[in-house]
């Protein structure tokens, strides 16, 4: 029996085009860049930058991500493959001008093969470094900029949409949980108050949840007790691997619909979530106006094309929808097989 630990039989490994890892001692850079598809177009994804304990948990992280950024272009509907990057670094203590640049320069060595942009960690003024050193970037604060707000439209969208179908009324006196208010929760709740949505927030920071309380009427829960804080809908918009086993034994929720990536801690969860009776909205699908917003630019879309492609998001959502009641499949297998079969040209 083979004890290979290596890259091509990784847990995570997905038949990736390439896996690039980069170092440079001078800025201290480290980060890793992995490409997953291009059937569809450049690989296009956001770097993640994150104190990782090792070099092996930052691996898997960007086989994740960058699968899921092929499934999440493909959609969408955008012209683009799926790639990711991540730097091993604290954003609050490590992140430099000259680490952003170095990495612009490992980008630009792929030639085009990938576009980075914003993920957890990074800033539009990270974007701005970069791209002194490569053009194939996307959401600089001279182009298309933050992301956040069109991230959150399509969540709230889709929620919208899985309210309807799960529980058949609007969004006004329902109750969602929301674990995580940053750029993309924060932006989602006031846009869920103004429809008289309840909310329950669990935040870290102080100031946030402070904000949350006085501007938007948010109850608080401690990031532990969100999921089952008894709320019509758990939305997840801290970073990935909330939907556990045990998280989902124990949710009360109908729904969960949020921005965060990589929400499924593995992947027979998809089937607990349904064996429970709770509607996943798959996080990829409901995510992806982030992309859609800067990744326009790349796929030769105005503006305009991609509002529309997001206000459409809530269309491939029924689509997933309607196939997971007809085959019984859970929704993440049901999504994926859809991304899947647009990756490979079939029927869309
Ligand atoms: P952010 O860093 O602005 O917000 C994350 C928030 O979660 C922070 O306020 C942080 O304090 C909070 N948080 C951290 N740990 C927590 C915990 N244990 N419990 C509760 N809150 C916690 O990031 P963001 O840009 O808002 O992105 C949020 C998620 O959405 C990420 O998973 C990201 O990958 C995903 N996403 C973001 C975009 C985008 O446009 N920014 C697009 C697609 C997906």
């Amino acid at each position: 029996m083979s004890h290979e630990t290596g890259v091509f039989s990784h847990p995570d490994h997905d038949g990736h085009e390439s896996v690039v890892f980069h170092a440079d001692p001078a800025s201290g850079l480290r980060a890793i860049i992995a490409i997953h598809d291009r059937a569809l177009g450049p690989a296009a994804g956001g770097c993640r930058i994150h104190p990782y304990p090792d070099g092996m948990t930052a691996l898997a992280d960007a086989l994740r991500l960058s699968r899921g950024m092929s499934y999440k272009n493909a959609l969408a509907g955008l012209p683009l493959g799926g790639g990711k990057a991540v730097i091993i670094a604290d954003p609050r203590t490590d992140k430099t001008e000259a680490k952003m640049r170095a990495f612009g320069r490992a980008v630009e060595g792929l030639a085009g093969r990938y576009v980075t942009g914003e993920d957890v960690g990074c800033a539009v003024a990270d974007m701005d470094a970069v791209k002194r050193e490569t053009a194939h970037v996307m959401g600089a604060s001279d182009a298309e900029g933050d992301p956040s707000t069109h991230t959150a439209r399509g969540v709230f969208l889709c929620m919208e949409r899985a309210v309807q179908a799960r529980l058949g009324r609007s969004l006004d006196g329902v109750h969602v949980a929301i674990k995580g208010a940053g750029n993309v929760g924060f932006a989602l709740a006031r846009m869920l108050h103004e429809r008289g949505t309840r909310l329950t927030v669990a935040e870290p920071r102080d100031d946030i949840r402070a904000r949350a309380v006085a501007e938007l009427g948010a109850a608080v829960a401690g990031p532990d007790d969100i999921v089952t804080a008894g709320a019509d809908v758990f939305a997840p918009c801290a970073l990935g691997g909330d939907l556990t086993a045990e998280a989902v034994a124990a949710m009360r929720c109908a729904i969960v619909c949020g921005a965060a990536n990589n929400q499924l801690a593995e992947p027979r969860v998809d089937g607990l979530l349904r064996d429970r009776g709770v509607l996943y909205c798959p996080d990829y699908l409901v995510n992806a106006g982030g992309i859609v917003a800067i990744g326009r630019t790349v796929a030769g879309w105005t503006e305009d094309q991609a509002l529309a492609a997001i206000e459409r998001l809530p269309e491939t959502l029924d689509r997933v929808l309607a196939d997971a009641a007809a085959s019984a499949a859970p929704t993440g297998q049901v999504a994926d097989a859809l991304a899947r079969a647009r990756m490979q040209g079939g029927a869309a």
